[in-house]
């Protein structure tokens, strides 16, 4: 192997569905130069071999399951896997991380990346298990669960210890914003799992029996010592590991960063009671969501009896939550946590399943529903009772469900009357929940999103002008956070290209971004690369290729039609909050989102009008 390639297997797998075909490939080594792995070789590689114009869930669509020269167990956060597609929800580019031992045992297996082509006539799952590659069939698997079909597959493994990835109904009902779960993981944003569905793909085992030799064993024990021993001295560490990411619950609501009643507001002032709730009734333990997590900030939760009585899973996370509860206005802890459930179990993403039926109860209020529509459902806000229900007919498209499965976007279009006024998402992703209002950052990166009204990319804005967290950025220009105003919207544009650039590493290396908020700075995962690869890659070189991969995803997104009109926010996320604790602060609303777009536009180097990188700026990045 060559030495450009230490640190990785050097083989990516390729699976042609329809044929039955299974092929190893060696690494494209200028493709790793340019944008190493993740995120980044996967885009690379979907903007070479995907047509403009490629049907989301048809036959030439592509899955990648990509993994990064980090994704190793002894790696903090590297138990991790990205899934890249081009979108059924947008249309553009598509990608979702899930943390979980699929990843790290992909690479044991000898793949940096399964790349999954075709479609299988009937439905099919695959057992990977190092070099033999079997194509099994899963008409059993049809229409089950996916803790249903977890256990239908794992007793039908040969010996071994393997991870799963599955869909669930949802997937194959290609719902829109379907997620591929691994075990209670999911990678959920952009509807993975529809594309999987469409491929008749429901489930894809991995096992592997090999090692991925260091360049420098010493110097990547030594990058390990100096990284952990940053993580026990961070308090964060410990904080992630109490309360989870349902530890902002309760600040984000008092901070105006939590989206209440469909984005009418950003505060609900019941944040505290309902976290308190969670904790006492609901929290079982913490536990890790890939084998050596030192933070181990995923929750197992459960509902102990009563109507939405739930066992005990993995599940119950700050989005999660947030959407079950503000969102829609319900006050039931136990209902909210049951729907976390259910949509790990119909492979639903949280975030999108929330926000439709946010966005319905809003439809019902404003008599936008027909009772024929509605077929009997009460959309009251705040009725807990219809949230399972409403779930159960999204992830098996009936009824009312069947226009919600499409998103908020495509439901909106198809019922006009206003409605889109109140349909929450960019580039036809769902808004998550944080509040651009609060931290103007935020708003900017939410516009700017590759993938759209993400929760993984834009958040750090927030925690930078709201939060006052830096991730040892700025050595590289980041403003120093402590004089920075979170209500200001001038200067937003440049430090949000950094923010971006800088925290879209850990998607490219594999490993988990809570890292990033618990010590691990950029420098940090720059010393662990150079000693796995042996490839002298100092931090501003990663900020270098993050900034390249960000610009080959805007490309793939204006390739497939976008323009700066998809940059915008919706004007709801915009204006000051009608109702709540921000209602009468005029520094709560967005005021010249033209002049910030402008700014990030130039800080980009791409045209200040039109948000396309400018030629001088590919030839910089080496794009073209
Ligand atoms: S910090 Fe949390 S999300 Fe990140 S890898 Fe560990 S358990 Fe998973």
């Amino acid at each position: 192997m060559a030495e450009e390639m230490k640190g990785f297997t050097g083989r990516q797998l390729r699976i042609r569905l329809g044929e039955r075909q299974s092929r190893v490939e060696p690494l494209d080594p200028e493709a790793v130069r340019q944008f190493l792995g993740g995120t980044g070789y996967a885009c690379k590689l979907l903007y070479d071999e995907l047509a403009p114009g490629t049907d989301p869930l048809g036959p030439l669509n592509k899955l990648v399951f990509a993994t990064g020269p980090l994704c190793s167990n002894a790696v903090p956060g590297g138990g991790s896997v990205e899934v890249c597609f081009k979108s059924p929800l947008t249309g553009g580019w598509g990608e979702s991380r899930a943390g979980s031992d699929f990843g790290p045992d992909l690479r044991r297996a000898g793949y940096d990346h399964l790349i999954v082509e075709g479609r299988s006539e009937t439905p099919v799952y695959l057992v990977i298990q190092d070099d033999d590659v079997q194509f099994r069939p899963a008409g059993h698997l049809a229409g089950k669960t996916v803790g249903e079909k977890l256990a239908l597959i794992s007793a039908e493994l040969p010996p071994g210890r393997f991870t799963i990835g599955a869909i669930g109904p949802a997937g194959e009902h290609l719902v829109k914003f379907a997620s591929i779960m691994f075990g209670d993981r999911a990678a959920g944003r952009g509807g993975a799992g529809a594309v999987m569905g469409a491929k008749n793909l429901l489930a894809v085992a991995v096992s592997g029996s090999n090692r991925i030799e260091p360049a420098d064993p010493e110097a990547l024990k030594a990058a390990l010592k100096r990284a952990q021993a940053t993580l026990r001295e961070n308090p964060t560490s410990a904080a992630f590991r109490e309360h989870g990411t349902m530890g902002d619950y309760a600040g984000n609501d008092e901070k105006g960063d939590f989206p209440t009643r469909n984005w009418q507001s950003n505060s609900w002032g019941k944040g505290a009671e309902l976290f308190d709730r969670y904790e006492a009734e609901n929290f079982v333990k913490p536990y890790p969501c890939y084998r050596g997590c030192p933070i181990s900030c995923a929750r197992k939760a459960q509902v102990a009896g009563g109507a939405y009585a739930t066992p005990v899973h993995g599940g119950a996370e700050y989005e999660s939550m947030a959407c079950f509860t503000a969102y829609v206005l319900n006050e039931d802890v136990d209902a909210a946590v049951h729907c976390s459930y259910l949509c790990n179990q119909y492979g639903l993403d949280t975030i999108s399943a929330g926000s439709v039926i946010a966005f319905a109860m809003e439809c019902a209020e404003k008599g936008i529903l027909t009772p024929e529509q509605l077929g009997g459902l009460d959309l009251a806000w705040g009725h807990a009772a219809v949230l399972p229900v409403l779930l159960g007919m999204i992830a098996r498209r009936e009824g009312l469900g069947d226009l919600l499965a499409d998103g908020v976007r495509v439901a909106s279009r198809r019922l006009g009357q206003g409605s889109e006024a109140f349909a929450i998402h960019v580039k036809g992703m769902e808004g998550p929940a944080h509040d651009g209002r609060s931290g103007k950052a935020l708003a900017l990166s939410y516009g700017t999103g590759n993938r759209g009204m993400c929760h993984i990319h834009p958040v750090e804005a927030m925690a930078w002008d709201s939060g006052k967290m830096d991730w040892g950025l700025q050595k590289y220009g980041l403003p120093d956070p402590a004089g920075v105003e979170r209500w200001d919207e001038a200067g937003k544009g440049a430090a949000t290209v950094l923010l971006q650039d800088g925290l879209s590493l850990p998607e490219i290396l594999c490993t988990c971004k809570f890292f990033m908020y618990a010590g691990i700075t950029v420098d940090h995962w720059a010393e662990m690369v150079s000693a796995l690869t042996g490839r002298d890659c100092p931090g501003g070189a990663l900020l270098e290729i993050a900034r390249r991969v960000y610009t080959l995803q805007r490309l793939f997104n204006i390739r497939e039609g976008f323009t700066a009109a998809d940059d915008q926010l919706p004007e709801r996320v915009k204006a000051v909050p009608a109702s709540g604790r921000y209602r009468d602060q005029p520094d709560c609303g967005i005021h010249d989102y033209a002049g910030m777009l402008r700014d990030y536009y130039l800080a980009r180097g791409w045209d200040p009008e039109t948000g396309v990188p400018t030629p001088a700026t590919l030839r910089r990045l080496q794009l073209a």
